[in-house]
């Protein structure tokens, strides 16, 4: 996959996106699949903005059950599936319990209701996956199980606990890559840090829209039939203030920030917890990642502009302090946070008897501009990771209405092939005698159908330090490839969203600037820039005081 903009001027498109988040992403997969000419530009990188700092979790659509939010339940489950299929070397079922206290709405009868319920309309949640993938049934556990899970939980007033699965994506960057370098090879003209700064109508057939291409500073027009906006946070830069008053004043942001912790568990359990003095008191939830936890979320209200959100060490604080309170045994200090990941949700504010609040959003929007012509310009606002394909669908339905667009579970950037048992034998079998048995199962479980690709490409790397011949290396060659094959432009792009180096916590620095010795070889650095890029890469990263 390789940058060209200037492929964008060629010809009209039939789709323009503008937005290369999950939301962007998916609607550039699944348009071009179905054979409509699709151009898809992101100012930064793809994925880095909300897509990339999510909780992970691929929903199953359980706690909109609460809410008897049935058709948003279905959406979830059919959502959850699709992305268990597309990419099974990133996604994986997660086991997830919460614990019941006391009686009521949130009480253990309600609960056992309420799981037998799910597992019913559900029912075909596992029809044509293979076993490694199923999702197994929700179910009630007693105390006893409970406390084996969670031997440090308060026993006062514990009935035992609900137990569901979700899954979790273990890389949300690359997924988001995935859906990107399967729309480049079914034809889609792509770029990355290209900014869209405005839309015109040019006639009744087309929309114009001047882009400025961020590296090589020039500015050119894309013109195509229909456009849509999947700017995110960013929605209403390019729509008339006018326009935004009027679709989107009730539009507001609230920011979410998570946190990377020491492990908080000792099991492979994801765990939703509350104080138990409180059952209205928020409720955290606690991913097993990496090694680590992954505790969230800190939720509050944001006013700024979007590009200036930065997680502070208060909101990680807040989050701690609200965290232990519901869960004293975990006892974490600043010093036990390794990383922290936040963004920004839609929400609307609500009057309650405390006064107005303010409240994600429970469902995506689709905004038809009306000043371009019907149905020819549109903005769409997301809610979920999980369910951006299914959106997606959505969204070409809305456009072209004229043009059947199938419920697509195949894509190029991923493969649904990984899953088949002889796939990372074949790997190991070939490779673990050059990079050895670890190395490759990373490699595998990271880049999926293009480990092969990665594999080769670094047998032929050779490190040369000191003018000595180091042999075969690993590192040279993985950098070499994602700069060659997948847009990858600075060392953000590198570390963070292809070679899954930075993704849990900054890397250590030797290994960090050995990566960016590599990367100012391939793309022509000069010393200066390239200490640029690493404390440009540093800055994504939290320092406490
Ligand atoms: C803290 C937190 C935790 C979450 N956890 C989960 C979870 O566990 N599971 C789940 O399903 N969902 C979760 N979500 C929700 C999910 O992250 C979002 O719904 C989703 O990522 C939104 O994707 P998007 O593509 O709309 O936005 P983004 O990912 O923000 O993408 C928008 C893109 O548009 C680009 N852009 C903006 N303006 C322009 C322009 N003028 N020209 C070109 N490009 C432009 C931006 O650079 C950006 O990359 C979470 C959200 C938050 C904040």
């Amino acid at each position: 996959m390789r940058r060209a903009p200037e492929r964008l001027v060629e010809k009209p498109f039939d789709l323009l996106i503008i937005g290369g988040g999950i939301y962007g992403a998916t609607l550039a997969w699944m348009a071009s699949s179905a054979g409509l000419t699709t151009a898809l530009i992101e100012k930064g990188d793809f994925g880095e903005a909300t897509s990339a700092n999510t909780q992970k979790i691929i929903h199953g659509g359980m706690r909109y059950l609460q809410s008897l939010d049935l058709s948003r339940v279905m959406e979830s489950v059919r959502e959850r599936k699709r992305m268990l299929q597309l990419a099974p070397h990133l996604i994986d079922p997660l086991r997830c319990i919460m614990p019941i206290f006391g009686y009521g709405i949130k009480g253990k009868e309600v609960l056992t209701a309420g799981l037998s319920f799910y597992n019913l309309i559900s029912h075909s949640r596992n029809d044509g996956m293979p076993a490694s993938k199923a999702i197994p049934p929700c179910r009630v556990l007693s105390k006893a199980d409970t406390l084996q899970l969670l031997p440090d939980l308060q026993t006062q007033g514990l009935r035992g606990s609900a137990e569901w699965h979700d899954a979790i994506c273990m890389n949300t960057e690359r997924m988001v890559l995935g859906f990107i370098r399967s729309a480049y090879n079914s034809g889609a003209g792509i770029a990355n840090y290209v900014l869209a700064e405005k839309m015109e109508r040019k006639n009744t057939h087309y929309v114009s829209v001047t882009c400025r291409d961020l590296i090589r500073n020039t500015n050119f027009d894309v013109v195509a039939q229909k456009v849509a906006n999947c700017c995110g946070p960013w929605i209403r830069d390019l729509i008339k203030p006018a326009e935004a008053e009027k679709q989107l004043h009730d539009l507001h942001f609230v920011a979410g920030v998570n946190v990377i912790t020491r492990a908080i568990f000792s099991h492979r359990v994801a765990v939703g917890l509350r104080d138990p003095a409180d059952p209205a008191s928020r409720l955290y939830f606690v991913v097993p990642w990496r090694g680590h936890s992954l505790l969230g979320t800190e939720w509050f209200a944001y006013k700024g502009n979007p590009g200036e959100f930065k997680i502070k060490e208060e909101h990680c604080a807040e989050l701690l302090k609200g965290f232990n309170k519901a869960y004293p045994p975990a006892n974490l200090g600043l010093h036990d946070v390794q990383h922290a990941l936040g963004g920004l949700v839609p929400g609307s504010l609500t009057r309650s008897s405390t006064g107005p609040q303010l409240k994600p959003w429970n469902h995506f929007r689709l905004l038809d501009h009306s000043e371009f012509g019907q149905r020819r310009v549109v903005s769409v606002i997301g809610v979920k990771y999980t369910t951006a394909a299914g959106v997606a669908r959505r969204v070409l339905g809305f456009l072209f209405p004229e043009r059947y667009i199938e419920n697509y579970v195949t894509a190029t950037g991923f493969s649904t092939a990984d899953d088949k048992p002889e796939r990372l034998p074949n790997l190991q079998t070939r490779w673990d005698s050059v990079f050895g048995e670890s190395q490759v199962r990373r490699i595998a479980s990271t880049y999926g159908p293009f480990a092969e690709d990665v594999l080769k490409s670094a047998s032929q790397c050779v490190s040369i330090s000191a003018g000595k011949d180091n042999g075969i290396d690993l590192v040279r060659g993985e950098v070499a490839y994602v700069i060659e094959n997948e847009m990858a432009l600075t060392l953000d792009d590198i570390v963070r969203r292809r070679t899954d180096r930075g993704t849990d916590g900054l890397p250590p620095e030797d290994e960090l600037v050995r990566v960016a010795d590599y990367a100012a070889s391939f793309l022509g650095w000069t010393q200066i820039y390239k200490l640029k890029e690493i404390e440009d890469l540093k800055k994504h990263y939290l320092q406490f005081n």
